[in-house]
């Protein structure tokens, strides 16, 4: 008889996670069985491959009690704590748990939603399918002389500073969005709009694209409903800086390291 197989399990509370301490060393929990019964009628997706074996996850309506062996941490706070891979296959379970709780009902006629497969559901009554939906928003680190400009939007957790960002809308590109959200946000003109990377971004289900731009010309006027500050920085006068785990930072990081 063959062994039964271990799997990870990521589970998740509202927006918190388990984890394993061992050793004082955090990982997702991986076992045979989950380490929480599975609740009734609750769906457990297969999110991904992790290391050869599945990962699973489901979400629990009740809180549990913490112990020596188990913690409940927020997604954010598991970046510092487990191996990246892990973080990346909670970050697709949590979008893909947010997306199972907003597609119950078909769109079109109202019938219940079967899953079909991870990422798919499908009406019985009409044939709607149903797929995660990713927004998608852009990241733009805008350089004039050797400064950047950070802001202060006021939908940030926390008294950092970071990059200009806002969503694509519909029937633009990429890079009409990058200049878009500038112009509306601080009322700069940008030229040089270069691609710098991606991240998918489960807070709770984006992708966030990163820009380089140059100032063109304008003055600093800011949007007052979104920031509540902004400024160019040179490198000697930086202000609080985004957390390691986000695209903006290592966006600063890469212009700190690599000059104007
Ligand atoms: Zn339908």
């Amino acid at each position: 008889m063959n062994e039964p197989s271990k799997n990870w399990w990521i589970i998740f509370h509202k927006d918190q996670i388990l984890l394993q301490k061992q050793n004082d060393k955090f990982s997702l929990p991986c076992n045979e069985q989950s380490p929480i019964r599975i609740p009734k009628g609750s769906t457990v997706h297969e999110i991904c491959i992790l290391e050869t074996l599945p990962c699973k996850a489901f979400a629990i309506e009740q809180s549990i009690e913490e112990s020596k062996d188990y913690v409940l941490t927020g997604l954010r706070a598991s970046y510092d704590l487990i191996p990246l891979v892990q973080y990346q296959a909670a970050g697709k379970a949590a979008e893909i748990l947010h997306w199972d709780r907003n597609s119950r009902f078909c769109p079109v006629c109202g019938t219940k939603m079967i899953q079909k497969e991870t990422i798919m559901k499908k009406c019985p009554a009409c044939g709607n399918e149903m797929y995660p939906a990713i927004s998608v928003a852009i990241l733009v680190l805008i350089r004039k002389e050797d400064s950047l400009l950070l802001v202060h939007a006021r939908n940030f957790k926390g008294t950092f500073n970071s990059l200009v960002a806002g969503f694509l809308e519909t029937g633009e590109t990429l890079e009409e969005c990058v200049a878009r959200e500038v112009k509306e946000e601080t009322g700069l003109d940008i030229r040089n709009i270069t691609y710098f990377a991606n991240q998918p971004w489960p807070y709770p289900s984006g992708l966030m694209v990163g820009f380089i731009a140059d100032y063109a010309g304008g003055e600093l006027q800011l949007q007052d409903e979104e920031l509540s500050s902004g400024a160019f920085y040179t490198r000697d006068n930086l202000p609080e800086l985004p957390r390691k785990l986000s695209l903006a930072r290592k966006m600063i990081d890469w212009w700190l390291e690599n000059g104007k």
